[in-house]
C-alpha cells in the first residue's frame, strides 16, 4: 500500500467560490419552488398541467439540496470545541451509523483500550465518521465489513522529517477501512477535490472527503488514504491528544476557525 499525504491547497479557495455561486442560486429557487407550489395549488389533480409542475418541483427541491450541501461546505463553521473522547463518540454514534449502513454490512469497533482527549467539534467528527462510513458503503458490492479503528499514535522527529506537513507529536489515529472496489492512484489523488466524484450525476456530490478534508484540518489534524483497487480502501486521521486524563464536559469555548487557507 502506498501511502500518500494529502496535499489540497486549492480547494477551500473553489470552495469559497462555489459557496458564493450557492448562495445566489438559493435565493433564484426560492421563487422557483414557491409559484411552482401556487400553481399547484390551482390546478386540479387530475389536470395533465400538474404532472408537469410536480416535475418542476420535483427538480427545484433537488436543486435546493444540492445547494444546501454546497452551502454548509463552504460556510464557515462556527466551531464549538471542547475535550472530547473519541470513543466515546464513535460509540455513541455508532448506532445512528448502522441504522444508516445496509444490514449485509457489517460495522466492526476497535478502539483503544484508554481514552484520549482531543479538542474537537463533536458535530463535526460525527460529520466526518458518517461521510468516510457512507463512502465505504458505497465502495462495498453486496456485503462486506467497514472497520472503525482509533490507537495511540507518537510521530517522532524522525517520522515527521520524512514527511512533510507532519509535526511530531502523540495523536490519536482514527481509521476507518472498508473492503470495497478500492480506487486506483488517479482518483486516489483527486478525492479531496471538492466536486470530485465518480458516483455519477444525481448520486454524488463530490463533497464528502472535501468537507471531510476542511474539517480535520480545522482541528490541527492530517488525513491520509491508503488504497488498492479490488482490496479495499483505509483512510487514517490524526488528531492531536491534549489530555491524558480526560476532562469531560469542560466549558465551551466558541471559536470561529477559518478554513485552511
Ligand atoms: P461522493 O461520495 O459524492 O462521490 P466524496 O468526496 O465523498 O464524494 O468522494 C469522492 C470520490 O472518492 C468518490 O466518488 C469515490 O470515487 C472516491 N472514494 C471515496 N471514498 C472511497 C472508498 N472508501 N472506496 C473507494 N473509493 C472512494
Amino acid at each position: 500500500l502506498e501511502d500518500q499525504l494529502i496535499q489540497a491547497q486549492k480547494m477551500e479557495s473553489i470552495g469559497r467560490l462555489a459557496g458564493g455561486i450557492a448562495h445566489d442560486f438559493n435565493n433564484l429557487l426560492t421563487p422557483i419552488k414557491g409559484y411552482a407550489e401556487f400553481l399547484l395549488q390551482d390546478l386540479a389533480e387530475d389536470n395533465a398541467a400538474a404532472t408537469k409542475v410536480e416535475r418542476v418541483l420535483k427538480a427545484a427541491n433537488r436543486a435546493q439540496t444540492l445547494v444546501q450541501q454546497l452551502l454548509s461546505f463552504s460556510r464557515k463553521q462556527i466551531l464549538e470545541m471542547k475535550v472530547i473522547d473519541l470513543n466515546q463518540t464513535i460509540k455513541s454514534f455508532h448506532d445512528i451509523m448502522r441504522r444508516t449502513i445496509r444490514e449485509n454490512i457489517t460495522i466492526r469497533l476497535f478502539l483503544s483500550d484508554q481514552g484520549y482527549g482531543i479538542r474537537a467539534d463533536k458535530n463535526q467528527i460525527e460529520q466526518v465518521l458518517m461521510n468516510l462510513v457512507v463512502n465505504a458503503q458505497d465502495a462495498i458490492g453486496e456485503r462486506g465489513e467497514i472497520t472503525i479503528e482509533t490507537a495511540y499514535v507518537l510521530l517522532d522527529d524522525e517520522y515527521a522529517s520524512n514527511h512533510t506537513e507532519v509535526t511530531p507529536g502523540r495523536f490519536l489515529m482514527l481509521a476507518v477501512s472498508d473492503n470495497g472496489c478500492g480506487m486506483d492512484k488517479e482518483t486516489r489523488q483527486r478525492i479531496f477535490e471538492p466536486f470530485f466524484t465518480t458516483k455519477g450525476i444525481g448520486k454524488g456530490t463530490g463533497l464528502g472527503l472535501a468537507t471531510v478534508y476542511g474539517i480535520v484540518r480545522q482541528h490541527g489534524g492530517n488525513i491520509w488514504v491508503y488504497s488498492e483497487p479490488g482490496k479495499g480502501t483505509t483512510f487514517k486521521v490524526y488528531f492531536p491528544i491534549v489530555d491524558d486524563q480526560l476532562a469531560y464536559e469542560q466549558p465551551a469555548l466558541p471559536e470561529e476557525v477559518p478554513l485552511p487557507v
